[in-house]
């Protein structure tokens, strides 16, 4: 009996080791451990020996169980590794593609025009001041002097939400706000999403304004002037600036404030229509109708305004002539702005 054990340990470890793949091992198994196999067989003449040999017997078996599903077990991990081994080595790796790099997103090109106006107004002691695009007719038109037959109220340049609510139609309602809750001297900007019904290559449904508001007891349009002036150079540098006549419903007077052509230095070119210059902003003292709305005395106070595109000024820092490459998201448009 001994020298049966003795064997089949002997063939079965020779079996194991020369086995070459997954079946085979799985053959040997059968062979020894299954149902019929001959270690199970060997097991099963326990019964026929006396009580002293059974316990010796029955270790040795076991051991020898033991020592076959290791080794079994062994060489299974073995060939595992070789399979794999052979595996990676027919999926060669072309290390000489080139990556895929990170794209780098990049601010939108009025959000960075906004930013930098922002710092601009800030550094000359401007507070801001945002407000709901959704507004009360109240704020948007009847606060600021524009009467109910203006056309600006028509409801083919307004989205109206309701009778009384529209999507604003400029950010002058945030000054409107504004002017309710402080009292003067201040000095304040307002930039922000205004809505017009308006589509084509100067106009979109969409686009930004910076409004700003100076209340205080002695503002003049001297004031503005300066203002103003000292604001246009930290944009476009030195240059030249002149303020034209003009109407709004809520200043008087008004003027409308050009810049000299940033393309030609007022030569006369495509983008100033070669008139030299360029227009940049809406400005004037505020009415004194406006002042007395929001509860100010208009003998004791007075102030000036100004209104701004941001798109406008985008375009002009940038020379970029179609309004509407902003809102088309197209990355080569946006990338070239660093
Ligand atoms: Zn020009």
């Amino acid at each position: 009996m001994k020298e049966t054990v003795a064997t089949i340990r002997k063939t079965s470890l020779e079996s194991i080791e020369k086995a070459t793949s997954m079946q085979e091992i799985e053959e040997i198994r059968i062979k020894l451990l299954g149902k019929k196999g001959e270690i199970t067989e060997l097991s099963k003449q326990m019964k026929g020996l006396s009580q002293e040999e059974r316990p010796l017997f029955g270790q040795t078996l076991n051991e020898l169980r033991d020592v076959v599903t290791i080794n079994l077990e062994t060489k299974k991990e073995e060939l595992k590794n070789i399979e794999k081994n052979i595996r990676i080595s027919k999926e060669v790796l072309d290390i000489t593609l080139p990556g895929r790099g990170i794209e780098v997103g990049r601010e939108h090109p009025i959000t960075e025009t906004t930013t930098f106006l922002k710092e601009i107004f800030l550094n000359m002691g401007f507070d801001i001041s945002e407000g709901p695009e959704i507004e009360k007719t109240e704020y948007n038109f009847d606060a600021l002097n524009i009467p109910e037959a203006h056309p600006s109220r028509d409801w083919q340049d307004t989205f109206y939400i309701k009778e009384n609510e529209v999507l604003r139609t400029h950010t002058s309602p945030v000054q409107v706000r504004y002017m309710l809750e402080n009292k003067p001297p201040f000095r304040m900007i307002c930039p922000g999403k205004v809505y017009r019904s308006d589509y084509d290559v100067s106009h979109t449904p969409m686009f930004h304004q910076l409004e700003g508001l100076m209340v205080g007891d002695n503002v003049s349009f001297a004031n503005l002037k300066a203002i103003l002036t000292e604001f246009v150079k930290k944009v476009f540098g030195e240059t030249k600036v002149r303020f034209r006549p003009h109407f709004f419903p809520f200043t008087e007077p008004s003027a409308e404030m050009d810049v000299e052509c940033v393309i030609c230095k007022g030569d006369g070119c495509r983008l100033c229509k070669n008139s030299g210059w360029l227009e940049i902003m809406g400005c004037g003292m505020v009415d004194p109708e406006v002042l007395k709305a929001v509860g100010y005395d208009p003998e004791e106070y007075t102030g000036f305004a100004f209104g701004m595109g941001l798109e406008r000024v985008t375009m002009l820092r940038h020379g970029i002539d179609d309004l509407r490459a902003f809102f088309e998201n197209d990355v080569r448009f946006l990338r070239q702005f660093k």
